[in-house]
């Protein structure tokens, strides 16, 4: 998708901390941190919402993603937030799921 900036982002267009990236996913720090760690996973794949995302090879993916990161960050505590629809919240028409952690164990 040209217009969208997590596209962007995962093509290099558009600047990022990267914090692990496979074939399928690619995560890096959110620009505007809600928590000590906030970093966003995404699938390489442009999928609007949640709602749209119909393959099961991305969707093990993103999950496998998510506890890389976990692994990378230090943190065996956190939380997952999927913002699903304008109407609560979501503002990147790019599927993302944050994941926010206050508890770092280790650098
Ligand atoms: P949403 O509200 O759609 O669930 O969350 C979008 C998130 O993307 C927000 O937390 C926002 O800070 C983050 N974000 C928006 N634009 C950029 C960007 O250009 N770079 C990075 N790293 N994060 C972004
Ligand atoms: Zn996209």
């Amino acid at each position: 998708m040209s217009d969208c900036i997590f596209c962007k982002i995962i093509n290099g267009e558009i600047p990022s901390k990267k914090v692990y990236e496979n074939d399928f996913v690619y995560a890096f720090d959110d620009i505007n941190p809600k928590a000590k760690v906030h970093t966003l996973v995404v699938p390489k794949k442009h999928f609007d919402s949640l709602n749209e995302l119909d393959d099961e090879k991305i969707m093990s993916e993103i999950l496998k993603g998510i506890k890389e990161v976990a692994k990378i960050k230090g943190i065996d505590s956190y939380r997952l937030q999927v913002n699903t629809g304008k109407a609560e919240g979501q503002e990147v028409m790019h599927l993302h799921f944050h994941i926010l952690s206050n508890t770092v164990e280790r650098k």
